[in-house]
């Protein structure tokens, strides 16, 4: 069975809406010993106390809240931890069974090479051929952690090249960094303060962004009311699960968003609604009209009904430049409410998806989804848990599993303001694994190991006196006596939460109505990328949860 990310986060907005407040997750949690007898490769969990231990789930950048439930040293059950400050219990199913993953049948446990079994000496030996011989590129598929540090350091060092591989959400602000020179992954929606909302195609209530998070704001301000006061307006071709809960659904043409939007921007111009600021479109209200199928009254009523309640905020599905100049006109970059600077410090990063030439070799890491296509004929090191099948990959290297590794959780993409949870290694490695950035310490010994990146970052925040630490309760960061104690509280399971960024910061060059994009082949690996390997649970909870949207929904 093929399940997409999409499909799994698709899953975790309806959990953040009711699931979790329910049993359910619990009693199939709870059914250990009958998962045992139809998957035998789960072994039963001994007959111990159990412990209850608080985290991060980092098998993506949503960095979802954990409950772990321990026995004899292992995890028997995950759930959403309510208190964490994003996701506040949600999990998609991917999570809700991660307690599973490592002992999965396609688990990595030696180094191969060319389908051969081979050794970490071995691995090392070429990679140190190939760095002597040639520049190396390394890809990292969840940026800004500090194992993403040693990565980066390491291409530098070596004269290399450090490429990210962005999500939907992030790609949907590069327009404004390109306008602004401030990076994507320094920006955010501030949903949080937005009134009205126009998606164009994006999944808000069906996978879009951390789960839990835009739902839970949909739930408490919207849901059930006729004139809530967050209003979702979802413009979509079809009526996908969004648009069927959205405030009000615009049926428009396939493909045709860019359209709308250019012809939003000349109905809110040609009314006065908004001061003209930046470019004129090149489109007009009737011109849209034709294109969109909507009629030319519909697009002015439209632009009536979004400044009818501000702020209000457009968001693309990814990366569409017509949009970002409707939000720019709307007066929605640098405000409340809308398109946000969430950080000072991020930097921008070459995308994963342009063509890798010249390179000697190609590191890349376990956080890449397992389906990322990388047109090289350079020599390529692969690091995984799982084998998710067929790959072009020279080496595949084990790496640490579910739980198995200290590592950092930095903020989720599209987020507000920033956030920082710090996931350590509940679980000892049944076999010799090596994360990506441990296999380049110790091919390169001057690299400043992760764990000691994570210690600097906790300091820094003890240090700056800013944002609060949401643990069992929430604590100023000025409240803290020492670093020692902050991070102390970061491993039990707590998140750090910064400060809301001041409005401003953000100023856009725009000299002319931004061209329609043409969307590339890279749009679907990262929306779309499957699971390498799904556990049982989660193919349960996905198969058997009335969540799972019908084939012929999407038809009207
Ligand atoms: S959305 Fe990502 S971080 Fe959250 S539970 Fe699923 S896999 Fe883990």
């Amino acid at each position: 069975m093929k399940v997409t990310r999409r499909d799994l986060l698709v899953w975790s907005a309806g959990a953040a809406a009711g699931l979790i407040v329910t049993p359910v997750p619990w009693k199939l949690l709870d059914d250990t010993s009958i998962w045992s007898q139809n998957w035998p490769w789960i072994p039963q969990p001994a007959r111990v106390p159990v412990e209850m231990k608080q985290s991060s789930c980092t098998l993506c950048p949503n960095g979802c809240g954990l409950r772990v439930r321990m026995a004899a040293g292992w995890p028997v059950g995950v759930a959403g931890l309510s208190t964490h400050p994003v996701t506040r219990g949600a999990l998609c199913p991917l999570g809700f069974a991660a307690h599973q993953l490592n002992w999965h049948p396609q688990r990595l446990r030696t180094v191969r090479h060319r389908g051969s079994n081979s050794s970490w000496s071995e691995a090392q030996r070429a990679f140190a051929k190939a760095r002597a011989e040639g520049p190396i590129v390394i890809i990292d598929g969840y940026p800004g952690r500090a194992a993403s540090s040693v990565l980066e350091t390491f291409a530098q060092k070596q004269n290399g090249s450090y490429r990210v591989v962005e999500g939907p959400e992030t790609r949907a602000l590069k327009p404004y960094a390109s306008w602004s020179g401030v990076p994507a992954s320094a920006l955010g929606y501030d949903l949080e303060n937005a009134e009205t909302v126009i998606s164009f195609g994006a999944p808000m209530l069906d996978g879009w962004g951390a789960p839990g998070r835009f739902t839970r704001l949909w739930a408490e301000r919207a849901a059930g009311r006729s004139d809530p006061q967050l209003r979702l307006i979802q413009i979509d071709s079809t009526l996908s699960r969004t648009a069927a809960r959205s405030w009000q659904w615009i049926s428009i043409r396939q493909g045709s968003e860019s359209t709308l939007a250019a012809g939003l921007a000349a109905a809110l111009l040609e009314q006065k609604l908004v001061p003209a600021r930046g470019p004129i479109p090149a489109v007009s209200v009737d011109e849209a009209a034709m294109q969109t199928g909507m009629t030319a009254d519909a697009i002015r009523e439209l632009a009536r009904t979004i400044v009818g309640r501000t702020p209000a905020v457009a968001i693309a599905a990814d990366d569409n430049p017509s949009i970002a100049a409707l939000n720019l006109l709307l007066g929605a970059v640098g405000t409340l409410g809308g398109i946000v600077r969430r950080s000072k410090d991020a930097v921008d990063h070459i995308a994963a998806g342009d063509a890798i030439s010249s390179a000697r070799a190609v590191l890349i890491d376990a956080s890449v989804p397992w389906d990322f296509i990388h047109q090289t004929d350079a020599e390529v090191f692969r690091f995984a848990a799982w084998d998710g099948g067929s790959t072009k990959a020279d080496w595949l290297l084990p790496v640490p599993g579910f739980l198995e590794e200290l590592t950092d959780v930095p903020t989720a993409p599209a987020l507000a303001v920033e956030t920082y949870a710090v996931a350590p290694s509940l679980v000892k490695p049944a076999s010799e694994v090596q994360s990506a950035a441990q296999f380049l310490a110790t091919v390169e010994p001057s690299l400043i190991p992760a764990e000691k990146i994570i210690h600097t970052r906790c300091y820094n925040i003890f240090r700056a006196l800013k944002g609060n630490v949401h643990g069992d309760e929430i604590t100023p960061v000025a409240k803290f006596a020492s670093a020692q104690k902050l991070e102390a509280q970061l491993w039990k399971g707590a998140v750090w939460v910064g400060e809301a960024s001041p409005p401003g910061g953000i100023r856009c060059e725009l000299k002319g109505w931004p061209a329609a994009p043409v969307l590339g082949a890279a749009e679907n690996w990262s929306a779309l990328w499957p699971a390498p390997v799904l556990p049982p649970l989660a193919s349960k909870l996905y198969n058997e949860s009335s969540l799972r949207e019908a084939p012929d929904r999407r038809t009207v």
